[in-house]
């Protein structure tokens, strides 16, 4: 393929290492097992490179050199020099930002576009944020009894356990340590087991940038051992999981032994909803955007495009007539517009529920199954599919497929649409098409969702919150409420 002579020489130099090692204690270092997994390349299938297994043993390593560097050298880094230190990472990323981006879209397959122009810029952005708090983080004094002066302290929570999936690997990477740091925690990352690459490269900048010892630890391997030792481990104080909803139960069952705390960002179904008054070329693009970005492996994707009845069937026409001039291809190819899932086992999960899709009785407009075209066959591509005929209780519209596929469903009236739009276990987003400014403010009140877009999709930005309402997790990332996550207060009383 002609895009691989493109690679950046670091980049080759990076895949090419017999074995990418783990950080523990500002070193890189096998799993103590010996024990490594590949990581494969999306559009073809082939291994791209070796990556050190870290398990039970290799997470205590870091949880033990982690407590070390929190209680001692980290501990008295003023906050001026976290900031410092989180804007020389950001930098960093930009300085690498082609780097970066070839190594995102050759591990998880993305479309190098939004690579560039979306998850490397994002990372760097949300490092830059955070850094802009790490002296900003202030407590009060409290107007307690005149014999007593009493102020409170915002602290850090400590040993920050943190579990990545592999949608957006480098910018999952960025929220979880940026506003961690900021604060003064320490962490250790667990990476997805799919796509650990750019973490394991975030991790080299960080030592550059001056990260000092053991207050990073990467640790790549897999959910059920590397992820539940983090879990279940006694000198873990918090844990921050992004992934599905089946997992967040998972931990916050298992955490209730040891009673850390936890925070959630898990999946969702969201509700876009078209209104006939609703400017229709913008709906249409946030419609498109809204489910088929990264191949719609996107928590907030708007998978249950609601379209008021009386232009449903035109708008749902139109999609799939769009959907299918979409450029599919192999990530790296700058055309290409929609790329490959991450993994066989998504591909599989996906065709799956096309399967599910037709026995439920819903229609492919277009689409509707894996893209075996010459050259794909390898890869794990699947067509952007719209799917009609599809009734809010199918398991389709009701259950994250996490793929290229949205769920078109008409709605009779506003009153309708808020009910359908809301009868979902999950949510995280929704989005709302309307020229009507009142009919605007009054669903998106309506809607039980942590992020409800008017007249636009899949905004996301370091200053503004992000999380879930419902079986779509607690705790919001991102803005000043992430700081709430990674900080706790504590109040001092002194005579006087
Ligand atoms: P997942 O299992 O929830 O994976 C997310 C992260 O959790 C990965 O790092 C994973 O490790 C880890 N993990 C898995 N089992 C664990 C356990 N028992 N204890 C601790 N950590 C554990 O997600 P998936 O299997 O990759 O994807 C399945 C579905 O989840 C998708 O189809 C999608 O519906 C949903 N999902 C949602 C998001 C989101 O952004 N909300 C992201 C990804 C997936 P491994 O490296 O071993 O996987
Ligand atoms: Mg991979």
């Amino acid at each position: 393929m002609q895009a691989a002579e493109r690679l950046e020489p670091a980049v080759q130099k990076f895949v090419a290492a017999p074995v990418r090692t783990m950080l523990i204690d500002g070193r890189w270092v096998e799993a103590a097992s010996g024990r490594t997994f590949e990581t494969v390349n999306p559009a073809t299938g082939e291994v791209l490179a070796r990556v050190a297994e870290g398990d039970a043993e290799d997470i205590d390593r870091a949880v033990k050199t982690a407590r070390k560097a929190f209680e001692g050298p980290w501990s008295k880094v003023a906050p001026n020099e976290r900031e410092r230190l989180l804007i020389r990472i950001a930098e960093l990323i930009e300085a690498h930002a082609e780097e970066l981006a070839q190594l995102e879209t050759l591990d998880n397959g993305k479309a190098i576009n939004e690579s560039r122009h979306v998850d490397v810029p994002a990372a760097a952005e949300t490092f830059r944020y955070y850094g802009g708090w790490a002296n900003k983080l202030t407590g009060e004094t409290n107007p307690s009894d005149p014999s007593f002066f009493t102020f409170t302290l915002r602290e850090p929570v400590g040993v920050c356990g943190q579990i990545i999936p592999w949608n957006f690997p480098l910018l999952m990477a960025a929220w979880k340590l940026a506003p961690a740091l900021a604060c003064g925690n320490v962490c250790i990352l667990k990476p997805a087991e799919q796509t650990p690459l750019t973490a394991l490269r975030l991790g080299e900048l960080l030592l550059e940038a001056g990260v000092p010892a053991g207050v990073v630890n990467i640790v790549p391997g897999y959910g059920p051992t590397a992820g539940m030792a983090l879990v279940k481990h006694p000198h873990v104080d918090k844990i921050a999981f992004t992934g599905s909803t089946e997992v967040g139960k998972l931990i916050h069952r298992e955490t209730a032994a040891t009673l850390k705390k936890v925070s959630l960002e898990l999946g969702g179904k969201s509700p876009n909803i078209v209104f006939a008054d609703a400017d229709m070329e913008a709906a249409m693009q946030g419609a498109l955007t809204g489910v088929f970005f990264n191949q719609g492996q996107v928590c907030c994707a708007g998978t249950r495009l609601f379209v008021e009845a009386k232009l449903h069937d035109e708008f749902a026409q139109q999609m799939a007539k769009l959907a299918a001039g979409m450029k599919q291809g192999p990530g790296l190819d700058p055309e290409t517009q929609i790329g490959p899932l991450v993994s066989q086992e998504q591909l599989e999960r996906v065709t799956g529920y096309l399967d599910i899709g037709k026995k439920e009785g819903a229609k492919s407009l277009t689409g509707g199954e894996r893209n075996t075209q010459s050259g794909y066959e390898k890869g794990y591509f699947v067509k952007p599919t719209v799917l009609a005929n599809v009734k809010n209780d199918m398991r389709v519209a009701r259950e994250e497929i996490f793929g290229p596929v949205v769920a078109v469903i008409p709605f009779k009236d506003e009153h309708d649409a808020v009910l359908q739009g809301n009868d979902t276990l999950y949510g995280l987003a929704a989005g709302v098409w309307t020229r009507d400014v009142s009919r605007a403010h009054r669903v998106a009140r309506a809607i039980k969702a942590g992020t409800v877009w008017v007249n636009c999709y899949g905004l996301i930005d370091a200053t503004a919150p992000f999380g879930g309402y419902k079986e779509s997790g607690y705790g919001r990332e991102l803005g000043r409420y992430a700081l709430d996550l990674y900080t706790q207060v504590k109040s001092v009383w002194m005579r006087v």
